[in-house]
């Protein structure tokens, strides 16, 4: 069975502030360098366009950041981000970029163009453009799908990799045929998919690096105070909410502080609090262009984190969870991308945090021992509470209302869950493969205004004084 999407393709680790607005483009970059360095010609100059929602929101979600890291050919996952604003400003005092070894001449205010109209071909689009020294003009548009993930305009139909899958996993009814058929859970139907792609050590090593990244993320978060970036004024409060609940205690590393949380006290309010206190650490990261898991996006980050934490540090958290909630979860990242969307500038919020909780519930359900109906059951719940969210940052900045969006998602998240395993599943009304239509006709329906353009919604109703760029 051929698939395009593994598991490991939903999470991706990257730079804040959006997998859209940032880590597309900046893979989409890296792409164009990559073509150039294989064109046989110095390249004299460059230019970039940024079209429809890459143009209007941009500036806030670092758009031309991503794209001057990402044609310098610096790595997204594993660039040390506390260099980017050096690099940034060496750009911008010298004018030039450093190009496949070479310098060239680079002046943003002309090279650089953010054009608001849409572009035909999809609502994020860039078009790089290079003169090389032979004369040539090379010139490549990308779309940028959300979650990372980038298409090249032309591209040949089947020159994306497709993964040899034992098994057809396309949509929840057939998961939930195949689970039956075979006896199989369905963290140990998608592993054997995975094993056509990768080893066991590989898929291990994922898998833990994922959560290795998710925990320093929360970490970082909840030790680093001040105001975010971007001229809105947001107040970090992961930081100061973690110290609150650790009654004012300060512990040297990240081993000492989880195990301090780990003995906190576990009634709803301060779990709650504690719920909350992840996601905010891990979407103040992702606002200060830290390293975060896409999970399915950046704006959508710290939903998944919340929720695994919750269960990892307040939970019966068994050896295997890790890898059972890891896949299980980004299948359901998988089925949204595929049948529906994962990008706000088409799909609006529904498609980032609506999914994300939707990937969080089924992998609270799967490592809570729940059947597969219960799993898909749980993200069915997750996202029917989600449809028809709008996406309406504030100052076009991954800041208001995204940040709280996500302790919101994650609370969604262990609801639905807890909702999903309380019954059988058997008599759901609204199957899984249902809500992911009803997703993707809400996204063909919704406004442009809510669809990641800062058109609409708070976006216009709450009065902020930017700075000028
Ligand atoms: S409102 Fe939602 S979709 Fe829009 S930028 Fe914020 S988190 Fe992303």
């Amino acid at each position: 069975m051929a698939s395009r999407l593994s598991v490991f393709d939903i999470y991706k680790i990257g730079v804040g502030p959006s997998s859209s607005h940032t880590l597309g483009p900046w893979r989409a970059a890296l792409d164009f360098v990559d073509e150039l360095s294989r064109a046989g010609s110095q390249v004299q100059s460059l230019g970039v366009q940024l079209f429809g929602s890459l143009s209007k929101t941009g500036i806030g979600h670092g758009t031309d950041v991503a794209v001057l890291l990402g044609l310098q050919g610096y790595d997204p996952v594993t660039i040390p981000t506390r260099n980017i604003p050096e690099i940034i400003a060496r750009v911008r005092s010298e004018r030039t970029l450093r190009v496949n070894g070479g310098d060239l001449p680079f002046d943003e205010r002309h090279d650089l163009v953010f054009q608001p109209t849409a572009h035909p071909g999809h609502p994020n689009t860039l078009t790089f453009t290079a003169l090389l020294a032979d004369g040539r003009l090379i010139k490549q548009t990308y779309h940028s799908l959300g979650g990372g993930f980038i298409e090249r305009e032309g591209a040949a139909p089947g020159v994306e990799i497709e993964y040899p899958f034992i098994y057809d996993v396309s949509s929840g009814e057939k998961m939930i045929v195949l689970s039956h058929t075979t006896r199989k859970t369905i963290t140990r139907l998608l592993y054997e998919n995975e094993r056509c792609i990768y080893s066991s050590q590989e898929i291990h090593d994922r898998v833990e690096s994922l959560f290795q990244v998710m925990l320093n993320c929360v970490y970082r978060g909840c030790h680093t105070e001040g105001v975010l970036p971007g001229g809105l004024g947001v107040k970090r409060r992961a930081a100061s909410l973690s110290q609150k609940l650790l009654a004012g205690k300060s512990y040297p590393d990240r081993k000492s502080w989880l195990a301090a949380i780990r003995k906190s006290p576990r009634d709803f309010a301060t779990v709650n609090q504690w719920i909350s206190c992840f996601a905010l650490a891990v979407n103040e990261e992702n606002a200060a262009l830290g390293r975060v898991v896409t999970s399915p996006t950046n704006g959508a980050s710290g939903v998944i984190p919340a929720v695994l934490l919750y269960h990892y540090l307040f939970g019966n958290f068994g050896e295997d969870d890790l890898l059972r909630f890891f896949l299980s979860s980004g299948q359901i990242g998988a089925l949204f991308k595929q049948g529906a969307t994962i990008s706000a500038a088409v799909g609006g919020c529904q498609a980032e945090v609506g999914v994300s909780s939707a990937m969080a519930a089924a992998g609270l359900t799967e490592v809570l021992g729940g059947s597969t109906r219960q799993v898909l059951q749980a993200a069915e719940i997750a996202m029917e509470h989600h449809l028809g969210l709008t996406c309406d940052p504030i100052g076009g900045l991954v800041q208001v209302p995204c940040i709280e969006r996500n302790a919101m998602g994650a609370m969604k998240a262990i609801t639905a869950s807890n909702l999903a395993l309380a019954g059988n599943a058997t008599h759901a009304v609204v199957k899984f493969d249902e809500v992911v239509a009803t997703m993707w006709e809400t996204a063909q329906h919704m406004h442009s205004k809510f669809k990641e353009t800062a058109e609409g919604g708070l976006a216009v109703h709450v009065s902020v004084a930017l700075p000028e760029c």
